[in-house]
């Protein structure tokens, strides 16, 4: 989508406005605000918002064991003492860890899927890190995961192909209870709803 009149536009206005316009919900109008806020703003802001982007792009990586984000090789999470190695907790996107994490309920470690299936959208098994968890739970001394993806269709869909693949290695798979909001992410959940939730998983 474009805006009326923008062929007046430099080049250089026109290119950010293009680039933010791509940014998930930040529409046209929105990324020319933007674009001209920059614009008339201090020369060391948008240099310091450039180069958070680099840095951002040049220093962070996925975690070798749990696929969370982290500089260097693993997340705080892996590499801290005091977490339960026993319990694994798998999520969707690497902002569900900060959402779990913000209730307090859950000191065990995590496993990011980085997505869900979605044949319809062309994900599938193989673009999860699902042989990864298969392979952590065969490898660590993990007795029980839970299966914390997001509460509508594609995250039921997950956690079911999961089960098939977990229920064979003889550790206690479990989903947290009813009560988050049905369709919605989990890094959206308050975190007492969420926290209750995971307190209250059930075996499946
Ligand atoms: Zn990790």
């Amino acid at each position: 989508m474009t805006l009326r009149g923008d062929n007046l536009l430099v080049e250089p206005v026109a290119r950010l406005i293009e680039e933010l316009g791509k940014l998930p919900g930040i529409g046209p109008k929105t990324a020319s605000r933007l674009t001209f806020f920059l614009l008339r703003a201090d020369a060391d802001q948008a240099q310091a918002l450039a180069e958070a982007i680099q840095a951002m792009r040049a220093q962070v990586t996925l975690c070798t064991r749990c696929f969370n984000i982290t500089v260097g090789e693993l997340c705080r999470i892996c590499s801290g003492a005091a977490r339960d190695q026993s319990k694994l907790c798998v999520v969707e996107e690497p902002l569900d860890v900060l959402a779990i994490e913000r209730t307090g309920a859950y000191r065990g470690l995590y496993h990011v899927l980085h997505g869900h299936i979605a044949p319809l959208e062309g994900i599938y098994r193989e673009d999860l890190k699902i042989d990864q968890l298969v392979d952590r739970v065969r490898g660590e001394p993990i007795n029980e995961v839970i299966l914390a993806m997001n509460p509508n269709t594609e995250g039921e869909a997950t956690a079911f192909l999961l089960l098939k693949d977990l229920a064979p290695l003889g550790v206690r798979v479990t989903r947290p209870a009813r009560g988050l909001p049905t369709g919605g992410d989990l890094e959206w959940a308050d975190p007492d709803t969420l926290g209750a939730a995971l307190e209250g998983r059930r075996e499946l």
